[in-house]
């Protein structure tokens, strides 16, 4: 047994060295997994696995990016849709005010009357539907891209008595200074009139000229800018101021100022009046810079029409004539026609309209018309 087990032993410690390239081999591959190769093969592992993360972050990023984007396109499509609808509703309300709708709304009209500059910054963001002006009326008011406009079909109530635009008597004031510095002397010559002044301004010429000359220069009762307290007459409202050093500076620079020549040459057809250098409107800087630049008058701008037929209560030259009982036509020539075709001299009845004159003491305003300082004689259109 010993033998056997020593045998045994042996025949093991044969065995094991029969195995012995096994061993080696098995050895050898752990000499080649030295610390340095481990740590060698344990950096490109570090280095797989952050290039797998770094690709892994790309992806997401990426992913994020467009995801990004997508909400972005969805949100631009979702605002675009938006402001359609917006435009349609607002067109909708634009056409029912334009119809009979009357908001009461006090405080906003002050506030609009007072930011005619803000108005141009609007409608060049719309620029592309450009036509679609907001018309809106505020207690018998008409703001057209909230722009108070009074005109031949646009009229204010006879009690809307604002006094002067603090910001128009601002922008004046500056002008006139800056003149004077160029050695150009302007004045107010007519800014705030009231109802009851402009009918007496206008019942004096209809009455002198009759309804249709009257018409063409001077404004109707509650159909004038100057009851808005937004324009001023500067110096002469005489044609012959056209053409003088301070007509020319005037036009060059008032829109400087905020002001338009409101009447200009060649616009009567828009307007509905005859030239009228004199006449300045506060708009705000911005839009008279731009009305200034394209040579373009209010109503052309605005897409407004200027005629007393088209108002909402509407006049014609017979029915004012014979509301202030004057004649439709120069009253003279009406003479002249009629010692022409009678071949006499005697036109008595025609001449002789003096009652009609006195209206009571209204025409009578007290000779001047003091607004502050200004020298206002109290005519002007
Ligand atoms: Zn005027």
């Amino acid at each position: 047994m010993n033998d056997n087990d020593n045998r045994n032993i042996r025949d093991d410690g044969d065995a094991v060295n029969e195995l012995t390239p096994i061993i080696d081999y098995e050895d050898l591959s752990h000499v080649v997994l030295s610390p340095e190769e481990q740590a060698y093969e344990a950096m490109i592992r570090q280095r797989i696995r952050e290039r797998r993360r770094a690709a892994e972050r790309k992806r997401i990023k990426r992913n994020r990016t467009v995801a990004l984007i997508l909400v972005m396109v969805i949100v631009l499509i979702v605002c675009r849709s938006c402001y359609a609808s917006h435009r349609k509703k607002r067109d909708e309300k634009k056409a029912n005010t334009e119809v009979s709708a009357v908001e009461k709304n006090t405080s906003s009209k002050k506030e609009e009357t007072d930011s005619g500059a803000e108005v141009p910054a609007k409608t060049a963001e719309s620029k592309p539907e450009e036509p679609a002006h907001k018309i809106r009326e505020v207690d018998g008011l008409t703001f057209v891209d909230d722009i108070l406009i009074v005109n031949k079909t646009y009229s204010v109530p006879d009690d809307y008595a604002p006094g002067i635009n603090s910001a128009a008597q601002a922008a004046f004031d500056e002008m006139m200074n800056d003149a004077l510095n160029d050695g150009v002397y302007l004045y107010v010559n007519s800014g705030y009139r009231s109802y009851d002044e402009q009918y007496n301004l206008y019942y004096n010429y209809a009455y002198d000229r009759g309804v249709a000359e009257a018409d063409k220069y001077s404004s109707r009762p509650g159909h004038s800018e100057h009851q808005a307290g937004l324009c001023f007459d500067v110096n002469s409202t005489e044609n012959s101021f056209a053409g003088t050093t301070e007509a020319k500076w005037l036009a060059a620079h008032c829109s400087d100022y905020g002001f338009i020549i409101r009447f200009p040459k060649g616009k009567e057809k828009y307007t509905g009046y005859e030239y009228e250098p004199w006449h300045i409107r506060f708009v705000g800087i911005e839009l008279a810079k731009e009305l200034t630049s394209k040579n373009l008058c209010l109503e052309e701008y605005l897409g407004l029409t200027s005629d007393y037929t088209l108002a909402k209560e509407p006049v014609s030259q017979e029915k004012m004539a014979e509301q202030l009982g004057v004649t439709v036509g120069d009253p003279n020539e009406v003479d002249e026609t009629a010692e022409t075709d009678s071949g006499s001299y005697d036109n008595g009845g025609y001449y002789d309209n003096g009652g009609n004159y006195d209206n009571g003491g209204n025409y009578d305003n007290g000779g001047y018309y003091d607004n502050g300082g200004y020298y206002d004689n109290g005519y002007g259109y």
